[in-house]
């Protein structure tokens, strides 16, 4: 399906009208229109009740209903993906359609269902004992602005393949394109004759409404996808959380390592949606004797090399000192290269991916979150240095790493040191989620708090039956 900037702009805008048309009629008295259906409501409370009451519905649904239903889910957003990417850029002025198209479509098709739920038995002399996955109940879930309905889709899955229903508070700098997937998703699940509200949200989502469902007793697990600010928040909250917090995944290239295919490598993964996943590839630290190579390979693979003077030009644009601390500039996040480029007085195609330059360890675009396409590159006097350097880079998220090597030893040093959930070797970061990798996508990658890389299983609770003396069968 075509569809224009115009009618994109048109939509976004109704969406927003009505939330705001919704907050004024809340201060007075009467419902509006957009509450309580499709799974949007005013009060988070409500939303919270309708979610608790569908639960047992949901949990007693047959298995094969619910593939039925969970397929019904990943279809409309493949066939939604154009309009509600472009609603996305649209509304948070960060990203690329086109990969934000992609990132919807593997949402979609790579995110494990209710297959993901395997049951374990032990038999013996004694009868036979068997585990399964059971639902915590109903889930709150935050969401970032970084990839809004992706997570929506991903969570959606997961969460429902474990039985559990969920309520969701999206980033309030998405909550237009978050209502649309919302409605979309609940339209799609009652049409494949599923119950309503098994996923809801609030039409105006903010702090306070992120703080009433944190603290709310029918919420049983919180799971929150996000910076540190809510990932504290949500550790705060008493409950039993997964958090899926930042990541700032350094990339290491030895001089063994094949430098056009690392170059290719580097620029897919960090540009991929302007940089914006917390997987991607945000510093490199290269081996000086292969480093010059490796910088004009990536200056072939269309990467643009920046000055020292243009490299501190952007940095004064993209971090405010504070103290001690870079506060990053939040105008630039996600933002195209060619946007960075003109800060520093370059005219390049809105069709080039990724800047680069040379800059030091101790650099603020090494060691924050810049989550735009300017990656710097970091000298190391040998691939030692550059695993430890990497590692500090990393700041202990024990998020995502990358190597790019052929020597089997220096690979292993830094899959053991460097501790991350995800370990790239040879390939673009999102490798690691199943794009062009083995295994499986997830949106939520919880580090913080261990669980790694979330599917169904990570969002349900281990109950256990036993049978004495009976029911072995050999
Ligand atoms: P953000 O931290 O600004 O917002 C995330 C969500 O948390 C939003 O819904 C926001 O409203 C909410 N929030 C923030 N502070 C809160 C508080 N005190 N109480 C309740 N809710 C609160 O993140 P963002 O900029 O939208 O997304 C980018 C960040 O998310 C990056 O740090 C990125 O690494 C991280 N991220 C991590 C993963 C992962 O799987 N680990 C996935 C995507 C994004």
């Amino acid at each position: 399906m075509q569809i224009s900037e115009n009618e994109i702009k048109n939509i976004v805008e109704k969406v927003l009208s009505e939330i705001e048309r919704d907050a004024r009629f809340s201060q007075t008295i009467t419902p509006s229109s957009i509450s309580g259906k499709n799974g949007i409501f005013e009060k988070m409370e409500d939303a919270i009740a309708f979610a608790k009451k569908a639960q047992p519905i949901w949990a007693s649904t047959p298995l094969e209903k619910k593939r039925v239903i969970i397929d019904a889910i990943r279809k409309t957003a493949i066939e939604n993906a154009e309009t509600i990417a472009k609603m996305t850029v649209e509304e948070t002025k960060m990203g690329r359609v086109s990969h934000k198209i992609q990132k919807l479509i593997n949402s979609a098709k790579l995110t494990p269902g209710i297959e993901d739920l395997h049951p374990e038995a032990w038999s013996g002399d004694h009868g036979l004992t068997i585990e399964e996955l059971a639902p915590f109940g109903v889930i709150g879930a935050v969401t970032p602005s970084t990839h809004p309905v992706p997570t929506l889709i991903n969570n959606a899955i997961s969460m429902l393949s474990g039985g559990n229903t969920a309520v969701f508070n999206g980033h309030p700098g998405a909550k237009a394109v978050f209502a649309y997937g919302m409605e979309l998703f609940n339209k799609a699940i009652v049409s494949a004759g599923g119950p309503e509200n098994i996923i809801t949200t609030v039409s105006n989502p903010t702090l306070d409404t992120g703080r009433i469902l944190f603290t709310h007793p029918d919420i049983r697990l919180i799971v929150v996808t996000g910076g540190p600010g809510v990932v504290q928040a949500a550790l705060k909250s008493g409950k039993k959380c997964i958090t899926a917090g930042p990541g700032n995944p350094p990339v290491v290239v030895d001089e063994t390592a094949d430098l056009e295919k690392a170059a290719k490598s580097i620029i897919a993964g960090a540009t991929f949606d302007n940089n914006l996943l917390c997987i991607s590839e945000k510093e490199v630290f290269v081996v000086d004797s292969v480093a010059d190579k490796f910088m004009r390979e990536l200056e072939k693979a269309g990467a643009i090399r920046l000055t020292p003077p243009q490299i501190a030009k952007l940095t004064e644009k993209a971090f405010t000192k504070k103290g001690d601390e870079f506060i990053l500039n939040r105008e630039l996040v996600g933002k195209n290269a060619s946007v960075l480029a003109e800060i520093v007085g370059l005219k390049i195609n809105d069709s080039v991916l990724m800047l680069f330059g040379e800059t030091k360890k101790d650099h603020p675009f090494v060691f924050e979150e810049q989550m735009m396409p300017f990656l710097p590159v970091v000298r190391t006097r040998d691939v030692n240095q550059a695993i430890d350097w990497a590692i500090e880079a990393e700041r202990d998220y024990k998020h995502t790493a990358i190597m790019h090597s052929k020597n089997l030893e220096v690979l292993d040093r830094m899959a053991r040191l460097c501790d991350c959930s995800i370990f790239v070797k040879n390939g673009p970061s999102f490798a690691g989620l199943a794009i062009g990798g083995e295994g499986y996508i997830s949106f939520s990658i919880a580090s913080p708090t261990g669980e790694g890389i979330c599917t169904a299983r990570t969002f349900t609770r281990r109950r256990r039956c036993t049978l004495v003396d009976y029911f072995r069968i050999v």
